[in-house]
């Protein structure tokens, strides 16, 4: 490109040397005017194929020292050409600027043909391209780096006695320490900011964090303790990490993402109290964060709050496999982005593990934003691995509840989506709350359910399509409940399984079974085999087969009249323990069925790996069955495969007379579905079956 068209942007809060410089620069087309660091950074930000700066160094709001951090800290900014625009060459603030990346200096009064000159060597410089370094501060900050208000210290160590000193701070940073930044620069000058604003008792833990970062060689969180001029103590938590720029001296670059103050009104605590921060992140931790969230909700109570949670995704994997620091890493720089995002806006808090919470102004809420950190940290952790992050949000109503319950249902919300890939989100809402008030009642109701009989057994026959007759039936359960009517498994079998009573429900229903069978052959009746669920939950205790056998001994029945069911998830689950299992019930003599093949993530393994009797195939998940359709391919081609390996096939959900008949023509051995007959109760199955003998 030619230079006059590249884009050339002036930063100084003087107008008379802004447009002197522009007049220097007639012959370029795109020249810009910035009138401080604020305006300057928002340019850059929408400009970034600009190629040259010139900036002054002191300008209100922004100074030219603090841009220069930021943008040497930004990749996409790094090698920008800046021309600093200085008093004089004998400035001490000149050393600093260099330090910090200063490509060139101007100095006042400027030398146009010389200032032009400059210009011309620096936009003809090939503009090398950086690489954004995954994770570490600087792709962190660049993320960041819209937010002006940060405060920020730039720490350097003396190689000679180790002494560290200020390299650099913000306005922000300054007010934070309670001075201006012309305060807090007489400090910096005259080696005393450090010793002024972090108190003495402190000072060795302070030492300490700033050499571990040092060792440790990653950004690292870290808390520190200053003591503001008015005396007080304000616990600020810093994100830390050594800028290894070459020739930079290789600063320490802070930036703080959280600050709390201390309570030294209550109780007279002077104490500087570790106890209020997470240890690992900095940021505070769960009683901190529910006291802050009360605190914010009492001030203002005409506001409306947004109260979230978050966490990744299978946390435990990346631990198992990148090791415990790579993992503690992550939750660091997840801890500072959502501080980051927080900052002014609200509070945030480590709940414990990779949980983290935020509470925020539904007005500031950004929920794209707070995705858009989320992923762009993904991106840049350089893990061969997508972390996922489930966020659940509840936009508080009730506000007078305790904060951990309204913690509770933000979790609620995430809860629902835990483990889907595509949702990253979900409100607590209305449908939400009844949803999960239904499930409360269920899980209030069992026990008392168990005790009085109203979990009862229904039976579905299963239908041999060579004999064109019923040749066993499986067990099902239903709730009767006394004022919602029949409940159907559906509703309750997964919330069992995960809080374990299927293993008191499954116990039951195969004795029900057992003495249906045992009360059949009292009868006289014509044994019918009947199949049974068994959870994945129970599959893995290990007195399974002996609960079995005494409870056959107990009816005096053979395992052949009892079969088992069980679904491939189980095998999902763990397939060493699944084999084990399952060698141990055929060596007591059961009849394995794999439930539900086809719904899930079918597993050809489950098949090669463990020797069963029967599949079951889940019609319902084939859906069209048109003739040359692929489902029907695939239906030929896996009972084709039970064939060869000698298992009996069975289709479970054959609801239509053209499934049937595609079912007998690929040579299925059994059907079950509405078509032949629904599950149904004890009475009703037995006039069934006399209308329709079994074989
Ligand atoms: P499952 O073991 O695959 O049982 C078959 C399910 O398919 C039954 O649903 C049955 O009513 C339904 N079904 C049968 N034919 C058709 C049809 O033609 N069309 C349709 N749409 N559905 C049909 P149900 O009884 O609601 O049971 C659902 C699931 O709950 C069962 O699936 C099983 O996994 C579980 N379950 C039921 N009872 C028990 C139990 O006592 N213990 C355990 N662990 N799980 C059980
Ligand atoms: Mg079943
Ligand atoms: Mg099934």
């Amino acid at each position: 490109m030619d230079n006059k068209e590249k884009k050339i942007l002036i930063v100084d809060d003087d107008d008379t040397s802004r447009s002197l410089i522009r007049q220097t620069l007639n012959d370029y087309n795109h020249v810009y005017e910035a009138a401080d660091g604020v305006e300057a950074l928002a340019f850059l930000q929408r400009n970034p194929d600009t190629s040259l700066v010139f900036m002054d160094i002191l300008m209100p709001r922004m100074d030219g020292l603090e841009l220069l951090v930021r943008l040497r800290l930004s990749p996409k900014f790094r090698e920008l050409p800046i021309i600093m625009l200085s008093a004089s060459p004998e400035d001490d603030v000149n050393l600093k600027a260099t330090r910090l990346g200063a490509t060139r200096f101007a100095y006042k009064p400027y030398r146009m043909a010389l200032l032009l000159q400059m210009a011309e060597d620096l936009l003809n410089l090939p503009r090398k391209e950086t690489d954004i370094v995954p994770g570490s501060l600087e792709s962190f900050i660049f993320s960041r780096s819209q937010a002006i208000d940060s405060g920020i210290i730039v720490l350097e160590e003396s190689a000679e006695d180790g002494t560290l000193s200020t390299l650099y701070f913000t306005p922000t940073y300054a007010m934070l320490c309670g001075y201006t930044a012309r305060e807090y620069n007489a400090l910096v000058s005259a080696g005393s900011d450090l010793l002024t604003t972090i108190p003495n008792d402190n000072f060795d833990s302070f030492r300490m964090s700033v050499g571990m970062i040092a060792e440790e060689k990653m950004p690292m969180a870290f808390y520190m303790h200053v003591q503001r001029q008015d005396r007080q103590t304000l616990t600020l938590s810093c994100l830390g990490e050594y800028y290894m720029e070459k020739d930079s001296g290789h600063p320490l670059v802070c930036l703080i993402v959280d600050t709390q103050e201390l309570e030294t009104e209550r109780g007279g605590e002077s104490e500087l109290s570790h106890e209020r921060l997470d240890r690992l992140t900095g940021i505070s931790n769960r009683d901190t964060f529910f006291h802050s969230v009360r605190r914010i909700l009492d001030e203002h109570p005409d506001e409306k709050y947004v109260l979230g949670t978050f966490d990744i995704d299978r946390f435990k994997i990346i631990n198992d496999v990148y090791g415990t620091q790579v993992g503690d890493s992550i939750l660091v720089q997840l801890a500072a982005s959502t501080a980051r995002e927080v900052l002014g806006k609200g509070a945030c808090g480590r709940l414990g593990g990779d949980v983290f919470a935020f509470c925020m102004r539904e007005e500031d809420f950004d929920l794209e934003g707070l995705l858009q950190s989320q992923r762009f940290l993904s991106d840049n952790l350089g893990l061969a691995y997508n972390l996922v992050i489930h966020t659940g949000i509840y936009p508080i109503v009730d506000r007078e509840a305790d904060i951990s319950a309204m913690c509770d249902r933000a979790n609620l919300a995430r809860s629902t989506i835990k483990g889907n890939f595509n949702k990253r989100y979900a409100y607590y809402d209305e449908p939400m709350r009844e949803a999960i008030l239904a499930e409360q009642e269920i899980l209030n109701d069992m026990q008392k359910a168990l005790e009085t009989g109203a979990f009862v057994l229904y039976l579905q026959p299963i239908y041999s399509l060579n004999f064109e007759k019923p040749v066993s039936a499986e067990a099902l359960v239903r709730w009767k409940h006394p004022e919602k009517g029949i409940i159907e498994p559906g509703r309750f079998i997964s919330l069992f399984e995960h809080n374990r009573f299927i293993t008191n429900l499954d116990h039951y229903m195969w004795e029900l079974t057992c003495r249906y069978l045992a009360d059949r052959r009292e009868r006289d009746l014509a044994p019918i085999p009947i199949s049974v669920n068994v959870s994945r939950v129970n599959l893995f205790q290990p007195d399974l087969v002996s609960d079995l056998l005494s409870l056959l001994q107990k009816y005096d029945l053979t395992p052949s009249m009892l079969r088992l069911e069980i679904t491939e998830t189980a095998y999902m689950d763990d397939p060493e323990q699944l084999i084990t299992a399952s060698e141990k019930l055929r060596k007591a003599g059961f009849k394995l069925h794999v439930d539900d093949f086809g719904s899930g993530y079918s597993s050809l393994h489950m098949l090669k790996d463990i020797p069963l009797d029967v599949l079951k195939l889940d019609m319902r998940f084939l859906g069209d069955l048109e003739p040359s359709s692929s489902a029907a391919t695939v239906l030929l081609g896996v009972i084709r495969i039970a064939q060869n390996l000698g298992m009996v096939t069975v289709a479970e959900g054959v609801e239509t007379r053209f499934q049937l008949e595609f079912l007998r023509s690929a040579g299925c051995d059994n059907i079950q579905g509405f078509l032949f007959a629904k599950p149904m109760p004890i009475d009703e199955f037995e006039f069934f079956l006399d209308s329709c003998p079994i074989l």
